[in-house]
């Protein structure tokens, strides 16, 4: 079998990036690789302190706290482990990330997940209604998306996540107002 899987992958507007083995927690630059989410992703600048993990302690919410982990798992419900390249606790709003992954649309899809938890639960319906019926439509990127990122049919939040990382600034525009800070 050879699917041209990659090519169409291409086809995305941010498809998906190679890990960088030879960064670890020595050698990686946190806010560094947060600038260039920001610049490839144009993230407007007055935002830009509410996603760069400056805040000073766990306990303060009001901003997003990014901590590198070389280590980074998952514990199944029957108890296997699952290495995992990134992960937002919403309600905290604490991402942890692996420094292999310290990439763009890693950073795009996790700072998708405290947005949704400051959404309402009737915004929530209504993304999730825009969104079923948007990611229908032929030839379009949402539905190139849908098809082609399995993750992205796993749940809402996972689709909410993804299509930004995915699309970026080229997702519907009227998906746009459930992804305030990125726009
Ligand atoms: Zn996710």
């Amino acid at each position: 079998m050879c699917f041209p899987f990659k090519k169409l992958d291409g086809e995305l507007p941010f498809p998906e990036e190679k890990p960088d083995y030879k960064r670890n927690v020595g050698n990686t630059n946190l806010a560094s690789t947060i600038m260039v989410f920001f610049v490839k992703y144009e993230v407007p600048e007055k935002n830009w302190d509410f996603f760069n993990g400056v805040r000073e302690n766990i306990q303060d919410t009001e901003e997003m706290l990014v901590e590198l982990d070389g280590s980074l798992f998952y514990l199944t419900p029957d108890g296997q482990v699952v290495l995992i390249p990134a992960g937002t606790v919403s309600q905290l709003r604490l991402m942890k990330i692996r420094p292999e992954f310290t990439l763009p649309g890693i950073y795009g899809h996790e700072f998708c997940h405290p947005l949704w938890d400051m959404l309402t639960d009737d915004e929530e319906i209504e993304f999730q209604t825009k969104f079923n019926e948007l990611r229908l439509i032929e030839r379009s990127l949402l539905k190139k998306a849908w098809d082609l990122k399995p993750y992205m049919r796993t749940t809402i939040v996972e689709a909410h996540a993804d299509t930004y990382r995915y699309l970026g600034k080229y997702m519907p525009n009227e998906l746009k107002p459930y992804y305030t800070m990125l726009f």
